[in-house]
């Protein structure tokens, strides 16, 4: 297999090489607090058939590979929620069951390689959490110093688990967005590989390893009378800057390229009422700059970074962005947990948020998966209003007979 680098607007071909982030040309019209023009993505040239293996349609050796078992995360039955909502052919994947609990470890993974590859010892990154607290976990297996750019509002959690893995972390008074540029202009200043979600293309292609997983994992599975491997139907995906809305689309036009795929799924992607950039411009075609909050910290996000080369998939195959609310995330979280017994963090429960929404309008034999994304655990604050917890203690069986 050949890989070289794509612009996803103009189309120029480049080589592979980590001094290359953006399209330079498309890139020279960039305004501020703006997604980013010129994203580059991996384009893959050769054959592959079914039995394939994952790595071979990386753009990064084997030999390379950070040692983390990232990826092969489960597909789950949800056997009590195919019974209560009539979706049959309904399943969950489940992400947060990567090493560092988290979706990021795929775009982490193939970042940690590439720096390998050309001897790139130093990586930073701007973070809503899980990026960084990815990152500094696979590059603590790679042996790669990690520089981390959290905002002020990130989970406790997060910040603990970059710090515990060994990251040098920066706390920004400020956004995310304000995150993000700060470490574009320390990488600047100080050289290194910049690991930000889509800056670096190989974030995007990271992640469309979930895509190549469902094909092979959803041939294990007698749906609708046949066993295959194929595309999923519908999927549904958490969207905060867009790069795993762009990863999932990446690796399905993959497959189809091979021939593997006749089709590319209906992807939705799901972001809520008070951090909707995506979902804005895909109503009105224009990104704003809207200061965004939402309890789903993962999908906070004022400016989608990989929001124009996201959008210009979603119309291209027919997908759609939705939203909903927080009251939504918080009790269809819960509920999610007590059907399944898999608990997420906010932004893998708004996914699921996002299905329950559009259920009454989808075909109820359909194959859909819902993509969470990250542990719940990493966000329990959060999670503790959507229960009750007790109040009082007790001191023998007595106080509650
Ligand atoms: C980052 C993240 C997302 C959103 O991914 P984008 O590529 O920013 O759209 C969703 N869920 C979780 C748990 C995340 O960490």
């Amino acid at each position: 297999m050949e890989f070289n680098y794509c612009c996803s607007i103009c189309n120029k071909n480049f080589n592979i090489v980590p001094e290359l982030t953006l399209c330079p040309d498309c890139s020279k019209n960039q305004e501020p607090d703006q997604p980013l023009l010129g994203v580059l993505e991996v384009k893959l040239k050769g054959e592959a058939d079914e039995t394939f293996a994952v790595s071979d349609l990386l753009p990064v050796e084997p030999q390379y590979f950070p040692p983390s078992p990232v990826g092969n995360t489960p597909l789950w039955e949800p056997f009590n929620l195919r019974q209560k909502t009539g979706f049959k052919n309904l399943f969950i994947k489940d992400d947060s069951s990567n090493p560092t609990s988290s979706f990021k470890d795929r775009a982490s993974f193939l970042v940690s390689a590439f720096a390998k590859k050309f001897n790139i010892n130093d990586i930073s990154l701007a973070s809503t959490g899980n990026a960084g607290s990815s990152m500094a976990g696979i590059g603590a297996a790679a042996g790669q110093r990690v520089t981390l750019f959290l905002p002020k509002t990130a989970p406790k959690a997060k910040l603990v688990q970059a710090l515990q893995y060994g990251a040098r972390v920066f706390q920004v008074d400020g956004s995310y967005d304000m995150a993000y540029d700060i470490s574009l202009a320390y990488s600047q200043k100080k050289g290194g590989m910049n690991r930000n979600t889509a800056y670096n293309p190989m974030t995007i292609e990271g992640k469309k390893t979930v895509s190549l997983e469902l094909f092979k994992q959803l041939g294990l599975f007698t749906i609708n009378g046949s066993r295959q491997n194929r595309a999923p139907d519908v999927v549904f995906v958490p969207v905060g800057d867009g790069c795993i809305l762009g990863g999932v689309y990446k690796g399905f036009r993959d497959l189809k390229q091979l021939g593997l795929i006749q089709g590319i799924p209906r992807i939705i992607g799901v972001q809520t009422e008070t951090s909707d950039a995506l979902f804005r411009a895909f109503t009105t075609g224009k990104f704003e700059n809207i200061p965004t909050t939402t309890i789903a910290d993962s999908i906070c996000v004022d400016v989608p970074r990989n929001g124009i080369h996201g959008l210009t998939q979603i119309k291209q195959y027919k997908g759609e962005v939705m939203t909903v609310t927080d009251v939504e995330i918080i009790q269809t979280r819960a509920s999610l947990s007590r059907t399944t017994g898999l608990f997420t963090e906010p932004a893998g429960a708004a996914a699921f948020a996002g299905f329950l929404k559009a259920a009454p309008r989808l075909d109820p034999n359909a194959l859909i998966v819902v993509l969470t994304t990250g542990n719940g655990l990493k966000d329990s604050a959060s999670a503790s209003l959507g229960i009750s917890v007790p109040q009082t203690l007790i001191h023998s069986i007595d106080d509650i007979l």
